[in-house]
């Protein structure tokens, strides 16, 4: 599914005359089965964007258009930093909560949810308490919920953040073989240049607050992104675009 933002414009309203402007004038195309970054100066309004593609919030000027077919019950999931597992619901229940709620269909809920936590090295954990996994394997319930949501486009707030390096480039992988298996429609924010272009095919940078796209980097490199992808001239040249746009938009 694709998305269309034209001149978007979103100011928080805190009951006081203070406004405080976090998107102006947002235009981005969000390609349908693509991987899309978003990255930009903390406080640009990377997280406020999130929430208008997630219709969480509604912008006071502008459109959000989604366009093609919905394959699924949902036109978007969110999936925060935080995997925010509920304590008292074993894993394998956590990660089917999308489906659950909103298909409650029994069978498929876990046929989903078996597949999904396969997929993100979590086989053999459901019937485990959040509370027995460590940070990584948390976070990968987390992935694991949201590969079940049944959503066409998925949008993920800095979902690798927490993780020390090595987990992080070992889910870097699972994340590319997930969107291999299933492609839909991923925008994800995230401050790590190297993760933006080698997980994805686009990366805008933002500039602001209040947000408005600078550039967009068009990221060439054949899928799947190996171990050595990075060192690949394409890769770098990506690299050195985002770095580049990013240091204009810290210029303001
Ligand atoms: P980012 O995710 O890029 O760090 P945010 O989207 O969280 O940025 O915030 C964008 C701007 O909106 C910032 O200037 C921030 O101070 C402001 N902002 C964020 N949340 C609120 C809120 N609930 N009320 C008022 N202003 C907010």
């Amino acid at each position: 599914m694709q998305v269309e933002l034209s001149a978007v414009t979103y100011r928080y309203r805190d009951g006081t005359a203070d406004e405080a402007e976090a998107i102006k004038d947002l235009d981005l195309i969000i390609e349908s089965r693509s991987v899309h970054a978003i990255v930009g100066p903390t406080g640009c309004g990377k997280s406020t964007l999130l929430r208008v593609l997630a219709g969480i919030v509604e912008p006071q000027a502008g459109s959000v258009r989604f366009r093609g077919p919905q394959l699924r019950p949902n036109r978007t999931a969110m999936v925060f930093q935080d995997p925010t597992l509920i304590p008292w619901w074993s894993v394998g229940r956590n990660i089917g909560i999308g489906v659950e709620f909103s298909a409650k269909r029994r069978q498929l809920y876990r046929k989903i949810r078996t597949f999904s936590a396969d997929r993100v090295g979590l086989k053999g954990m459901l019937d485990r308490m959040p509370s027995t996994l460590s940070a990584g394997q948390q976070t990968r319930a987390g992935m694991s919920r949201a590969f079940a949501h049944d959503a066409d486009v998925l949008l993920l707030d800095e979902p690798f953040v927490h993780l020390d390096a090595i987990t992080r480039r070992k889910l870097w992988s699972e994340f590319e073989t997930a969107w291999q298996f299933d492609p839909r429609t991923y925008v994800f924010v995230t401050h790590d240049v190297e993760e933006a272009v080698l997980l994805s095919d686009r990366v805008t940078v933002l500039a602001g607050p209040p947000a408005w796209a600078l550039e967009t980097v068009e990221v060439p490199l054949a899928r799947p992104r190996t171990r050595d992808t990075p060192t690949e001239p394409a890769c770098r040249a990506a690299v050195a675009s985002v770095w580049d746009a990013l240091e204009r938009a810290s210029l303001g």
